[in-house]
């Protein structure tokens, strides 16, 4: 740019200016220049440091690998380097003027030619309060001509970035000092390192614009000025769930940071993905600007968050604090066609509110399926469909039933790795985290033993719980050469999507949450999907080429056996949340509120009739304190029933810590233990063996691990999981400043002093329980347990092997007692109770919840 073709252009527009000058200027420009890529190079450095330090706070220091620490060391050391190099000024950090210009004015060409052409990398040197001024005296004159632009540095554009003002630098002051020389080789590192940087965020840029709703984005805007309401539809891998919010962002919805714009999305694992993808694309650090929010993990901070990723139950949540949701300027309800429970109710209170925020803008995106009913519910809606392009997928089909699903996908997955050509990766659909680890460990030893007869295979799981750092496997490319098989839940269906799929394997099941009103039992069965739904999980497939679906289902069971549509959670699940909830923001007439779909009045009554039972509704049906301090809780109301027992009941108080670590550790039971699939209790035997519930070895695993000091090692050493751990110390902590505020701790404390040692804690901590989950108890009969409060004598349940209470039972030969309390019911090969509790008195029944009890005897 430097080049003489510029030159006498610049000379006419800069006429003003001194001519003799323009050197001078470009040099300026130029050090400018230089000075951006120099304090963009910190930034970026500064940014990564703040994202590991991040770690370092919320995991601490020893969760760390070596090399972690390493590399947060090397930081710190650059950073504090260049800040003692540079001082504390800021700004310009060249000389210039005086290196060419000697005492008499005389210029020195060569020195001044030198430093036309100076490179990025060349060592810097201090400068003195005489230099200052010049450069100021020189930007002013500058600034004067007005005219700066004729003076263009390429690409120095392209460094303008937007960085939060906590990443700044502050300096230090200390101008005599220079670096050593080995700051060379640090440099040129951070050079390479902001290279990179650079390339990936013109990559991430060039990717926004090839996606099929960069075309539509003036039109869409428009729509959505002109319409409160507006329902987007395209395909998955379009663009809606990362690239809208930031079109309206930009657009200025936001009034300058003080409105903030929300996107719901069903899943956990969804919001905190997206919203780390969209910081990248926004170059921002997650947390700040862009942030998520789910339950028991908030990562916004308050007045400079504007874009929230969160899940549906957390926007819920919200209307109880601000009911016409007036910190918001747009609602994004994404994936509506999940159809959750949250997002039906959601719908429903967002219609009564929209009357009254006419400013308030709604959009609803949605795969193609029933786009429409969406529509009619919003009074008409317009629909805008993004088009979207899709390559043919080939479907396959078993030509008989499969047995074992499980194994014909692993024997499929080997048959497509050692016939179809690299680059393909294989996207398998599976139930949950438990199927997927076990599909891993499979593959992973078949790969061995194949060994270098095959190509590499890179195993990426994703479900729910899967810790977030591993997440990321699943976006990384694949490299040249390999095969990546994604072994993915149903979230790999519409809500992440996953570049390079040329192959999906599709056995055809999902886990879903079904509740039987009539026995009052909510339970996790693995159902066959909806033929929408196995539609969708094909066309993954043809993202980015012509792809293959081998579907391990029949295709007369395609056509003859699986549902259009899946069943709105809202038909199939426990409603005494959504309606307590309900209740507590004044909506009392469930049958008149609006509804895509009403669930079933036997549904409904079941709900009210259990909030009576434990007490968040009184007789006349209105909610009671004891209601509200339920919805309060960031949980289900019978964990809030439990802890609110747990602080003030006669019989039981005092018990509330112990309680509180016991819900804690259930939110997270499915990855506490690290399962040793040969021998299923080895991993709990150190401290199994003198407890016999397994809500007693949770809390007793928990304390260890406290009186521990939490530390790593410890959990090494009884086969727990650190980061799942660290996960039940947070939830833990939430739900005690909650206990707090709602006052219990103080009630808890009072009652806590006239508890005699812990040998009678047991019982209480049963009672609690019992007081929260009266269904859940099953009772002893001749052939069994069977579950009770149904008429014709309940279902049949076992204990589950993995429950200590199993093992007791069977190693110590203890007498089964006649009651027993389960969190969950799971059907597998039969009806298992997860989670047990031996209730060693069948008075307490009757003591904790009369009203229930004494009608069943
Ligand atoms: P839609 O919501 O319409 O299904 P998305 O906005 O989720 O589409 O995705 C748009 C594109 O963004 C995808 O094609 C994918 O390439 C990219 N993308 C989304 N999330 C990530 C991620 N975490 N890492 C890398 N790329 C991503
Ligand atoms: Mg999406």
């Amino acid at each position: 740019e430097s080049s003489s073709a510029g030159e006498p252009e610049t000379d006419e527009r800069n006429r003003s200016v001194n001519p003799s000058q323009v050197d001078d200027l470009r040099i300026l420009a130029r050090e400018r220049y230089l000075n951006d890529r120099e304090s963009l190079k910190l930034q970026v450095l500064q940014k990564e440091l703040t994202l590991l330090e991040q770690d370092v706070a919320r995991e601490g220091w020893d969760s760390l690998t070596k090399i972690e620490q390493d590399e947060i060391t090397l930081k710190r050391e650059l950073i504090s380097l260049v800040q003692q190099r540079d001082g504390s000024s800021g700004e310009s950090r060249f000389r210039f003027q005086d290196d060419y210009v000697d005492e008499d004015g005389h210029v020195d060409v060569a020195r001044k030619q030198q430093l036309l052409q100076r490179k990025p990398t060349q060592q810097l040197e201090p400068k003195t309060r005489q230099q200052l001024w010049e450069e100021q005296q020189l930007e002013s004159a500058v600034k004067a001509s007005g005219d700066v632009d004729a003076i263009h540095v390429a690409g120095s554009r392209q460094y303008e970035f937007v960085f939060d003002d906590d990443a700044l630098i502050d300096f230090t002051g200390d101008d005599e000092n220079t670096l050593p020389e080995v700051e060379s080789a640090y440099d040129q590192k951070l050079l390479d390192e902001l290279d990179r940087e650079q390339t990936r965020l013109q990559s991430i840029q060039d990717t926004r614009r090839s996606l099929p709703v960069y075309r539509f984005r003036e039109p869409l805007l428009s729509a959505i000025k002109e319409h409160q309401v507006l329902i987007v539809v395209g395909e998955t891998g379009s663009g809606k769930t990362t690239q809208l919010p930031q079109y309206l962002v930009e657009e200025g919805y936001t009034k300058s940071g003080t409105l903030q714009i929300a996107c719901t999305q069903p899943r956990r694992v969804a919001a905190t993905s997206v919203a780390s993808r969209v910081a990248d694309e926004m170059n921002v650090v997650l947390g700040k600007e862009v942030g998520y929010s789910i339950r028991f993990d908030d990562k916004t901070t308050p007045d400079k968050t504007i874009l929230k990723y969160m899940t549906d139950g957390m926007l819920l949540r919200e209307f109880m604090t601000d009911p016409e949701l007036k910190k918001y300027a747009c609602i994004i309800i994404d994936e509506a066609h999940e159809r959750t429970l949250a997002t039906d109710v959601l719908l429903g209170l967002l219609k009564d509110i929209l009357p009254h925020r006419k400013d308030l803008k709604l959009l609803i995106s949605s795969a193609t399926m029933n786009a429409a009913k969406f529509a009619d519910f919003f009074y008409d809606a317009p629909i805008f469909n993004v088009p979207g392009r899709r390559f043919p997928v080939d479907i396959h089909y078993t030509l008989q039933p499969e047995a074992n699903y499980l194994n014909a996908s692993i024997t499929t997955i080997f048959q497509i790795h050692t016939t179809q050509q690299v680059p393909g990766d294989i996207l398998v659909f599976l139930t949950g985290q438990e199927e997927i680890e076990a599909a891993k460990q499979n593959l992973e030893e078949i790969a061995h033993v194949l060994g270098s007869k095959v190509r590499p295979l890179i195993i990426a799981p994703i479900y729910a719980n899967l810790p977030q750092e591993q997440q990321s496997k699943i976006f990384e490319p694949t490299p040249e050469g390999c095969r990546k098989v994604v072994l993915a839940t149903n979230i790999a269906e519409t809500s992440l999507t996953i570049n390079g799929i040329k192959f999906v394997i599709d056995p055809g099941f999902v886990k879903e949450n079904s509740f039987v009103p009539s026995t009052g039992m909510s339970q996790l069965l693995t159902v066959p999907c909806s033929r929408a739904s196995v539609d969708q999980r094909a066309g993954r497939a043809g993202r980015v080429g012509p792809g293959k679906c081998f579907r391990i289902f029949t295709k007369w069971s395609y056509f003859h056996e699986l549902e259009l549509l899946p069943k709105p959670e809202i038909l199939r699940t426990n409603l005494s949340q959504v309606v307590l909830l309900l209740f507590s923001l004044g909506v009392t007439d469930l049958i008149d509120f609006p509804l895509l779909d009403k669930p079933s009045i036997p549904a409904l009554s079941k709900a009210l009739e259990n909030l009576y039972l434990l007490g968040a509704l009184n007789s006349k049906g209105s909610i009671t304190r004891l209601g509200r301090m339920m919805c309060e809780f960031p949980c289900e109301p019978d964990f809030g029933k439990v802890m609110h027992t747990a602080a003030t009941h006669d019989s039981c108080k005092g018990v509330l810590e112990e309680v509180v670590s016991i819900i804690a550790m259930l939110h997270e039971t499915s990855s506490i233990f690290i399962q040793e699939r040969a021998n299923h209790d080895s991993s709990k035997s150190s401290i199994a063996g003198k407890v016999f519930s397994d809500h007693v070895l949770y809390l007793e695993t928990y304390n260890r691990w406290k009186d521990m000091n939490y530390s790593r090692s410890w959990c090494f050493d009884h086969k727990v999981q650190y980061k799942t751990m660290i996960r039940v110390r947070n939830i833990r902590d939430q739900l005690w400043r909650c206990c707090d505020k709602l006052g219990l701790v103080a009630l808890n404390d009072q009652a806590s002093h006239t508890l005699n040692g812990s040998s009678n804690l047991e019982p209480r901590i049963i009672k609690c329980f019992i007081s929260g989950f009266p269904k859940n108890i099953a009772k002893l009969g001749t052939s069994g347990y069977h579950t009770m409060g149904v008429q014709q004598g309940g279902v049949n349940v076992s204990v589950h092997p993995t429950s200590t209470v199993f093992q007791s039972l069977r190693k110590d030969m203890v007498k089964p007692s006649k009651f027993i309390l389960y969190q969950k019911l799971v059907l597998t090969s039969k009806e298992f109770m997860r989670d047990c509790i031996p209730i060693a008195r069948e008075e307490w029944l009757n003591e904790m919840v009369p009203h229930y009890f004494k009608a069943k005897d």
